[in-house]
């Protein structure tokens, strides 16, 4: 399956990506020392640099950039679909 840019990420925004960005050696510099990032507004989830943020945290684009000739963008949805799961069971 290509890429379909109307075929976005299903992303619930609840900001456990940004809670745990020390278990990735590409976001780590982003913690503030416990693992959440240091951009993420904690009483709305959101971002504080939503229009600036790194490339790894944008990630239609990050996909475009560096993994579309090497997997399906339906296969990169699932894997990281699987991490966010993983991360919402995760209790901090
Ligand atoms: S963990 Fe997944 S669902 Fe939650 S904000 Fe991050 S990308 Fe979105
Ligand atoms: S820069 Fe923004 S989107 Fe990226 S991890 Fe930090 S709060 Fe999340």
């Amino acid at each position: 399956m290509s890429f379909n840019i109307n075929n976005s990420f299903p992303c619930n925004a609840c900001g456990q990506c940004c809670r745990y960005v020390d278990k990735s050696t590409q976001t780590a510099y982003l913690s503030r020392g416990d693992g959440v990032c240091r951009h993420l507004d904690e009483q709305s989830n959101l971002c504080m640099i939503y229009e600036h943020r790194p490339l790894v945290c944008q990630v239609e684009k990050y996909y475009q950039v560096y993994l579309k000739e090497h997997l399906s963008w339906q296969d990169f949805v699932e894997r990281n679909v699987q991490i966010c799961q993983k991360l919402q069971q995760a209790s901090y």
